[in-house]
């Protein structure tokens, strides 16, 4: 750990420099959602999110400075232990929803609640500021060491509760542009250095055995923010070895581990490699992240079961868990994605990421209002979502976050050159340029989209399209002001267009989708079926809901009502090598699909394929297990031998 700290410090002015030339994403505040259903989606949470009494969740925080608070803190998580971490989340998702939308009533409780914490913060009185309940006394244990069996080992991950507040001040200053949260984020970091300066590496490794979020990100944040290297020291300390290691030599030592928990330290040593030019750490998030997208991660973009990682070769757990993949791991996997993109901009990111989006953090949100904890992928199970005056839920906090950031992947640049990632309706402003572009289409609704644009004056550059991997080799077309252009990839799967850009000038980009059933990485018999990125299920029904809204109890979050028997799920029986051609559009509705010559029972055999983020307060089938003729009679003599023994 030393070595590697040595060498972080001594290459980071070398490093800021140097970084100059990498891509960049667009401010959100620069890319405005066009209508399409990740506008619909932000709107409801902006709805969701104006529920929300500030007041309430600032309670803790005036609690834990000794002031009296004008409201009580919500319940459920926001008053069991985690009081505070949503106050966290809600402030980063105001400086999005700003970003994103402009509303006013959004800045005003931006500044509001940062007024707030500014004034707890100064009544501590020592740059401490948190939710914490009875954190002061437990920080002071920590300070004398007291880790181990201390009140730190005891109460409800505070690391991880203290990490939404150093992220939220980060997002306030670096999206919104807020003076006073970068004020509190030093204060409050120095505060964090002071206290743990006489712990040993042992200790800060000992305390990192605790779920800790994003905290050694956070800390690297700070030192690109301030300039000061002190912070990377910590980010660097703040680095859980036992996570770190055996990523450095390669190894993929994820199984049984609580997934969420190491995601965030990962974007920690991206983020650390990205400031300190170590590119060990940066390749040990980049071969982290090729083993959880490539072995770890299901049709909809998600991992997890029962939120720890599942064996990669036995996926049995995904199909029988209530409790599939976490949203707030979604969250974090495009966060590192984001990263890893941005320093090296190779498609396939952007394949998992759109993927991850259209599926499954689109789907995590209820039309209606609600986000999504699990979604499980057992056959015939359902979904729960939270209720916003009941539920506060770590899926509750990014849940806020996300559906207020659609735009922040759709584009990128580096110094000269427009990078076009996603197919949403969207319209950019890239004002250094003085360019401007708007996205129109209703993709996957439509195979194609069209860019068109405006500049104040001609401009030379190269706009990269992508190439998504779903479409096949020589079918994507592109079309520039009427002429067809022969659209190769570049090495990072991307077509480059090279022209001097005028208003005017429109490209039209043609994305032929096909199905595809897709296993599941252990290879076992259960697939998905895909139609260009998009995942298809099946409603199956809307009895036996129990709890379809969350209530504040412990496991609300969960649901909770009868579990079908796997064995009488529909499956697929087939014996062709490509099934997915027996799909059958369904007239007018488009990504609407029948299998009527695959499903089993054929009373099930009408069952249609839509779009699984369409799908709603229903149970569903995404994985349908897959067998021939022969092992259909097995399945069925097994069935009759129970029956028989009932
Ligand atoms: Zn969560």
């Amino acid at each position: 750990m030393k070595k590697v700290i040595a060498f972080v410090v001594s290459s980071f002015v070398y490093i800021t420099c140097f970084a100059q030339n990498k891509l960049a994403a667009f401010p959100l505040s620069s890319v405005q959602l066009l209508n399409s259903p990740f506008r619909n989606a932000r709107e409801t949470d902006l709805q969701y999110m104006l529920q929300l009494d500030p007041d309430r969740l600032l309670a803790p925080f005036l609690k834990e400075a000794g002031i009296p608070p004008k409201k009580e803190n919500y319940g459920n998580w926001e008053s069991t232990g985690l009081d505070g971490h949503i106050g966290g989340h809600y402030l980063s998702a105001l400086s999005n929803m700003y970003a994103a939308t402009g509303n006013k009533e959004v800045l005003r409780r931006l500044n509001y609640m940062i007024g707030w914490i500014d004034s707890c913060q100064r009544k501590n009185g020592n740059g401490y500021v948190s939710g914490v309940p009875g954190g002061k006394a437990m920080w002071q244990e920590i300070s004398a060491g007291k880790i181990k069996g201390g009140s730190y080992s005891k109460k409800w991950v505070p690391l991880y509760n203290i990490h939404k507040l150093f992220a939220a001040l980060r997002d306030a200053y670096l999206i919104q542009g807020n003076e006073k949260a970068k004020e509190i984020l030093i204060k409050l970091s120095d505060w964090f250095i002071d206290l743990t300066k006489n712990l040993s590496d042992d200790q800060i490794q000992e305390m990192l055995n605790s779920e800790h979020g994003g905290i050694n990100e956070v800390f690297a944040d700070v030192a690109a923010i301030s300039g000061d290297h002190k912070y990377l020291i910590m980010a660097s300390k703040l680095s859980h070895k036992a996570i770190l290691s055996p990523l450095l030599e390669k190894k993929d030592s994820l199984n049984g581990l609580h997934a969420n928990t190491q995601i965030p330290k990962v974007i920690g040593f991206k983020r650390i490699a990205e400031i300190g030019g170590d590119t060990s750490w940066a390749n040990a998030a980049e071969f982290f992240w090729n083993t959880v997208v490539q072995h770890r991660t299901v049709s909809i973009g998600g991992n997890s079961v029962h939120e720890h990682f599942n064996p990669s070769t036995d996926f049995s757990s995904m199909i029988d868990d209530a409790q599939g993949p976490e949203t707030c791991n979604t969250y974090n996997m495009l966060r590192l994605t984001e990263k890893l993109f941005l320093s090296d901009p190779k498609s396939t990111y952007i394949d998992y990421y759109e993927r991850a989006v259209f599926n499954h953090i689109l789907s995590s949100e209820n039309p209606k209002g609600g986000f999504v904890y699990f979604t499980p992928m057992r056959p015939q199970h359902y979904r729960v979502y939270s209720q916003q005056q009941e539920c506060f839920w770590c899926c509750v906090g990014t849940g806020m976050e996300n559906h207020g950031k659609y735009g922040q992947m759709i584009y990128a640049h580096d110094a000269n050159d427009l990078f076009v990632n996603l197919f949403i309706a969207s319209k950019l402003d890239w004002k250094e340029k003085g360019v401007s572009l708007i996205q129109q289409t209703n993709f996957p609704y439509q195979q194609t989209s069209s860019l068109k644009f405006t500049t104040t004056q001609p401009r030379s550059f190269g706009v990269h399209i992508r190439y998504p991997s779903w479409v096949k080799e020589e079918e994507m077309q592109i079309i520039v002001n009427g002429k067809r252009i022969k659209a190769v990839k570049d090495k990072n799967g991307f077509v480059i267009i090279n022209r001097t850009w005028r208003t005017g000038d429109a490209v039209s980009i043609h994305l032929p989708m096909q199905a595809k059933m897709e296993y599941l990485p252990d290879g076992s018999p259960w697939a998905s079926f895909i139609y260009g990125p998009i995942v298809l299920a099946a409603k199956t029904g809307t009895s036996d809901l129990a709890g379809l809204k969350a209530d504040g109890s412990r496991m609300g979050h969960v649901a909770g009502g009868a579990l079908y028997p796997i064995d009488k799920a529909p499956m697929i029986v087939t014996s062709e090598s490509d099934p997915a051609l027996q799909l059958k559009p369904v007239k007018g509705e488009p990504l609407h699909f029948t299998a009527a010559n695959l499903i089993y029972p054929l009373s099930l055999k009408n069952l249609v394929l839509q779009p699984f983020s369409s799908i709603h307060d229903a149970r569903y089938m995404i994985y349908w297990r897959v067998i021939d003729e022969k092992g259909l009679k097995q399945i069925r003599e097994k069935l009759k031998q129970e029956q028989k023994q009932e």
